[in-house]
């Protein structure tokens, strides 16, 4: 199984595990991504843009990790925009759309710390598990991102 991460992931790593305390975490990570099996898509890189600047250096200088827009995923992010038209407004969740896109794209799981909302949930309070169920997407928590490759620290 592969993955794609959503930036709240990264910034939770940095927040709650940074490097100098849990290496081997960091490690694990960029093991997955060398395999190929673990990307962020661009638009994840511009939201770590707007934060912490070691952390946006590391997701951009390591190799493999970013992965550039496909021209489907264009068409995906509109289709979910017209679907969901209040969900982003301005920066807050812009993001979003796009990493749904890009797992649809690369069939990969989002790992996300988002989570489900129930049933008719208004646009602006949407999250990314609702919508990527739409499209077919699987979600899944770090912890469960964590299990997944049987990784203990
Ligand atoms: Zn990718």
């Amino acid at each position: 199984m592969s993955y794609t991460l959503d930036s709240n992931i990264l910034i939770n790593m940095e927040r709650l595990y940074p490097r100098d305390i849990f290496p081997s975490l960091w490690t694990s990570i960029e093991g997955l991504v060398s395999q190929g099996e673990a990307c962020i898509c661009e638009a994840v890189l511009r939201e770590l843009e707007r934060g912490d600047d070691d952390l946006h250096i590391w997701a951009k200088n390591l190799h493999g990790f970013l992965c550039a827009t496909h021209q489907d995923e264009v068409l995906t992010v509109a289709a979910i925009t017209q679907a969901h038209p209040g969900w982003v407004s301005g920066t807050q969740n812009d993001a979003d759309p796009w990493v749904i896109a890009h797992g649809l794209q690369e069939q990969r799981v989002v790992v996300t710390e988002e989570t489900l909302k129930g049933p008719n949930t208004p646009d602006r309070k949407q999250k990314i598990p609702n919508v990527a169920l739409e499209h077919g997407v699987p979600t899944m928590k770090f912890f469960g991102f964590v299990k997944a490759q049987g990784w203990s620290f």
